[in-house]
């Protein structure tokens, strides 16, 4: 017998956990520029940020390889998810008339190279064009960087984060972005010393939203949290109160995860997936919003959080 079968819950999971790592560690790349070239009209620090991604190549190479491991395993998962089998196709793996257990993970598996042929071919969700383009490309950088240590290409951190937000719409289309955000942001190693008083994954993810908002595209917003870009969003209590730590002022940031529904009664918020009901009255303390809290005597001001 076989033992020792990978499950497609695992290998997603990790996927993720990796596609996740690969976000945070680009945005911090872009955030460090910032926080030391403040930009304004007069100046956009072009030529510096360029002199720093050029220094950074090393990391945004590791970081590309990562992708593509995220790419294999999410592409793993599929196949699994119909016969954990499927992964020897193409592997001449060797079997014993004996009968003795076989442990799978000392099979080699499918290449990555054959993978988005066998998943096109045995699973029901296609890969389109564009993604199997860019799949080619990113591998073949990553066997560059794998096997002679560097690759000619320049990368720069916006144009690997886009692709990441290709990546998770090809992969994951069924999956709440910003949910998964949280998520793989209470798995990191700093993630470990998250103590809710200090620290939490609500709090890192609030704290880069304002990067986040700055990075998705119009298509990339809509395709990811179903609304326009220019949608009027309002503040998640809960979510709110999550990222609130002795560290960090949620109130003092522009995240806002909610949206009015159709009806104008409730608010669900992308973060925490959750609905909430709320009363439409101005707020008290003067701000032009006028979508107030249900909970509570007073009712908190989802604009303003007064
Ligand atoms: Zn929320
Ligand atoms: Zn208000």
């Amino acid at each position: 017998m076989i033992i020792n079968l990978p499950t497609s819950e695992n290998m997603t999971k990790l996927a993720l956990r990796l596609h996740f790592g690969a976000w945070a560690a680009l945005t911090t790349m872009e955030f460090q520029f910032d926080q030391e070239f403040e930009s304004s009209e007069e100046n956009d620090w072009a030529s510096e940020r360029a002199e720093y991604y050029e220094y950074c190549q090393p990391e945004l190479q590791a970081i590309c390889t990562i992708i593509q491991q995220s790419n294999e395993l999410a592409l793993k998962a599929r196949l699994c998810q119909v016969s954990p089998y499927l992964l020897l196709l193409n592997s001449d793996a060797k079997f014993s008339t004996k009968g003795d257990d076989i442990d799978f993970t000392t099979f080699r598996t499918i290449d990555a190279v054959d993978l988005p042929a066998a998943i096109n071919s045995f699973c029901d969700d296609k890969l389109t064009d564009k993604f199997l383009q860019t799949y080619g490309q990113i591998r073949a950088y990553r066997n560059q960087i794998t096997h002679m240590g560097e690759t000619k290409k320049a990368f720069s951190p916006r144009e690997l984060l886009h692709h990441l937000v290709a990546q998770y719409r090809e992969l994951w289309p069924q999956r709440h972005w910003l949910q998964d955000r949280v998520e793989f942001a209470a798995q990191t190693t700093t993630a470990f010393f998250h103590d809710g008083r200090y620290a939490s994954a609500e709090s890192v993810v609030m704290e880069e939203w304002e990067h986040t908002f700055d990075v998705l595209t119009g298509t990339e917003f809509k395709a990811l949290f179903g609304k326009p870009k220019t949608t009027r969003r309002y503040y998640c209590l809960d979510c709110v109160e999550a990222a609130s730590t002795k560290a960090f002022h949620a109130p003092d940031t522009e995240c806002r995860t909610a949206f009015l529904l159709p009806g104008g009664t409730s608010l669900h918020c992308f973060m925490c997936g959750k609905d909430s009901n709320v009363v439409r009255e101005d707020c008290p303390a003067g701000c032009p919003g006028n979508v107030m809290s249900s909970a509570g005597e007073t009712g908190q001001c989802h604009t303003c959080l007064q």
